[in-house]
């Protein structure tokens, strides 16, 4: 693997580069690939609120009654937006089926 040099793009030394995302500038300490970093950072971030704030999610810690309730709430969930288009799909071919019944 070869070293390669980064210009720094707060003060504008050159610097050692060894490919790390959160590599630091040695003379002023700015990031030296601030983009990248931000990159990274943001996803780690989008990936810790799913965690944390998404829709009912099971923790391995939650003690079983939690977890029971939980999966019946996501179960509950996720049949009413089945249950919703399934009506939907009805009620288009009911209008087709009353559409072809008038011609
Ligand atoms: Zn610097």
């Amino acid at each position: 693997m070869s070293q390669s040099e980064i210009k720094c793009p707060n003060c504008g030394k050159w610097s050692k580069w060894t490919n790390r995302i959160d590599e630091t500038c040695p003379h002023c300490g700015a990031y030296l690939d601030p983009g990248r970093f931000m990159y990274a950072e943001e996803q780690k971030g989008i990936k810790e609120r799913a965690r944390t704030t998404g829709f009912l999610v099971i923790k391995k810690d939650d003690d079983p009654v939690i977890r029971l309730l939980k999966e019946i709430g996501s179960w509950i969930r996720w049949t009413t937006f089945y249950g919703i288009s399934v009506i939907y799909i009805i009620i288009a071919v009911m209008v087709i089926l009353y559409g072809l019944v008038m011609l």
